[in-house]
């Protein structure tokens, strides 16, 4: 961060001195949510928070999702109109949400006397990959965003999209406005990314679910990943993995209340660590069950193989005890590669001489995360121990250095959060 001398907005004093403040000069890329722009009296309760962050002294780039739930309503235009959806018109489709917000914001800033221009993904120079409504970025060539920036304008950028290798408009993919935030913040070297959304920060779990979770003040990119990864929703882990790759320091904060939220950074080795300090659920998954397999090598290679060729991403797996030469194998999918993978494990079922097939979607994960997990024995037990007091039972389990993950039926996630948040002594008293 540099240090410069910036008038206050206050302006001159009466008596004719100028008032000379010191202030921290900074360049920010600050990221909007589709609540925090989701109508007009929010899109200038925006415009006027960035005015004022301008009017300090900082350089301010802008990243707008598309308004509340658009991208949702877009979405479910494009079933009513037609069951073919290809890529292309897709992403040609849902990218019109952000590029409404980022025109609707600039106006908003005209108002307040604050010039701004509006960029789309391809003129903010961002080059993507061609899998459309999941597009990878290749490269970031952020020159007209920088050159408004030098020119005193303020860039608005379309969160969430790009331009292809084949020069067709992309999409990042749900929740990728995070990450286009991100990717700019390291384009422009700036001093942080500030991520705005309905909430204060990070929490120690889903306030909805429990509103006596706390606002962390400062979380790991290691800790932070696994929260995304294991179902909390903010930031997408796709920009929470770009931060800690490149080294972006991230601040998740509220747009409704501007107070100080939780800053995102590497762990300090001298700090001592929480032993948990999140719980996350996620719903998104479903189980299946190959049963019956014949216990012999190659035969899980061959099973997981065909599913990544169907592009299923597979998560937890359990392979149970073998006894009289078969065995059965669990794992989970996501909700939306059900079908597909049910239909794929069943022909390989046949063609390997397993017994069958089958599902069950009503199943939540539970976790919990801890950077000081590496470091203390006994967290796996408190949190079986805690499932077992409220009856509730365990199907599956799966562990990392910093996460223990247990699948639940799904009936009772909420149950299981509100114990294993309250017995690992993370609710506000
Ligand atoms: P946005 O619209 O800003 O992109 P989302 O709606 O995707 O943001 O995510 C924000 C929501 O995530 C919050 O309203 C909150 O209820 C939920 N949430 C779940 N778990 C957590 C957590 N551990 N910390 C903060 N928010 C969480
Ligand atoms: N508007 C898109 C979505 O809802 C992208 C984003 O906001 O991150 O997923
Ligand atoms: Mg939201």
């Amino acid at each position: 961060m540099t240090t410069g001398l910036v008038e206050t907005a206050n302006g001159p004093r009466p008596g004719g001195v100028s008032q000379v403040a010191l202030y921290p000069v900074a360049t920010l890329v600050q990221k909007f949510g589709g609540t925090a722009v989701g109508d007009p009296d929010r899109i200038r309760a925006v415009a006027d928070h960035v005015a004022r962050t301008v009017r300090q002294g900082n350089q301010v780039v802008l990243v707008v999702s598309a308004m509340g739930k658009e991208t949702d309503s877009l979405l479910r235009l494009a079933d009513d109109v037609s069951s073919t959806h290809p890529g292309r018109e897709m992403d040609m489709l849902i990218t019109a949400g952000e590029r409404k917000a980022m025109a609707l914001m600039c106006m908003a800033l005209h108002d307040l006397g604050i010039p701004a221009d509006s960029f789309t993904g391809s003129q903010a120079g961002f080059l993507t990959d061609t899998e459309h409504r999941n597009a990878k970025i290749l490269e970031v060539r952020p020159e007209r965003v920088r050159a408004a920036l030098d020119a005193g304008r303020i860039p608005v950028v379309g969160g969430s999209q790009g331009v292809s290798t084949d020069n067709d408009v992309t999409f990042l993919g749900r929740g990728g406005s995070d990450t286009t935030a991100v990717a700019l913040a390291h384009a422009l070297d700036a001093d942080a990314c500030e991520l705005y959304t309905d909430v204060t920060g990070v929490f120690t779990t889903d306030p909805r679910v429990v509103p006596t979770a706390k606002r962390m003040d400062r979380i790991s990119f290691d800790e932070l990943l696994e929260m995304t990864a294991t179902g909390c929703p903010k930031p997408a882990m796709r920009s929470v993995e770009y931060a800690r790759t490149h080294g972006v320091r991230l601040h998740v904060r509220s747009a409704f209340t501007w107070q100080e939220g939780t800053w995102v950074d590497e762990e300090e080795p001298d700090m001592e660590q929480a032993i948990v300090s999140a719980v996350t659920y996620d719903t998104s998954e479903a189980k299946m069950t190959i049963s019956g397999v014949p216990d012999q090598p190659g035969i899980a290679a061959r099973v997981f193989r065909e599913l990544a060729g169907s592009g299923i991403n597979v998560d937890m797996i359990v392979q149970n005890v073998s006894t009289e030469g078969v065995t059965d194998i669990s794992f989970t999918v996501p909700h939306d590669d059900l079908d597909r993978a049910m239909s794929t494990a069943g022909s390989l079922a046949t063609e390997i001489g397993a017994g069958g097939v089958t599902s069950d979607s009503a199943i939540a994960r539970v976790s919990v995360v801890g950077a000081g997990m590496r470091t203390n024995p006994g967290v796996a037990a408190t949190m079986f121990e805690t499932l077992a007091e409220c009856g509730v039972n365990i199907q599956m389990i799966s562990t990392s250095a910093i996460r223990v993950s247990c699948v639940v039926s799904g009936d009772r996630a909420e149950d299981a959060v509100k114990a294993l948040h309250e017995n690992f002594g993370l609710s506000c008293n």
